[in-house]
């Protein structure tokens, strides 16, 4: 009887957790208690999987932390006195030893605002802000939502989005 007892649970728990199994545009994801567990596929885009996926989920605020490996990052670095991002690309194999980011919105749209450190074959380090990526190897991501909106809006003298606490 206690066999059989514990046999339903584990089925109950295993349908249970097949049933959090998400799939989208080149992810697949699992929640688990409130945060989800995120793959994105070999040789995709970072940004275009977890806009997907975080699009599909309607989250709307959080965190989101990474590691893995690619081969083409594009990254950005602000200057100040231009109030502009120079871009550059590096088409080389890297390992991601920490992305780190949050999710909020700005004039009504997602805005991720993703930063990243990148391991050279060399050991050195390259990092900044995250334009995009190309997965090649691993693409691991967990995503912590928070269940409010959380807003942006553009400073002109600075050139940036900061948060807005007093919008409603
Ligand atoms: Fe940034």
């Amino acid at each position: 009887m206690k066999q059989l007892l514990t046999l339903i649970l584990s089925s109950t728990i295993l349908v249970t957790m097949n049933a959090q199994t998400l799939k989208g545009n080149h992810w697949t994801a699992k929640s688990v208690e409130g945060a989800y567990i995120v793959s994105i596929e070999d040789r995709a885009s970072i940004l275009g999987a977890l806009t997907d996926f975080i699009t599909s989920q309607k989250i709307q605020a959080g965190q989101i932390t990474g590691i893995g490996a690619t081969n083409e990052a594009t990254l950005r670095f602000f200057d100040p006195s231009s109030k502009k991002y120079v871009d550059k690309t590096f088409n080389e194999q890297m390992e991601i030893s920490n992305l780190s980011g949050n999710i909020s919105e700005a004039e009504g749209k997602l805005l991720l605002h993703l930063h990243i450190t990148l391991g050279r074959k060399d050991y050195t380090a390259l990092a900044g802000h995250l334009l995009d990526a190309k997965i090649r190897g691993a693409g691991e991501f967990f995503v912590y939502p928070i269940n409010s909106k959380v807003f942006k809006v553009k400073n002109e003298d600075v050139g940036l989005y900061f948060y807005d606490f007093a919008h409603q």
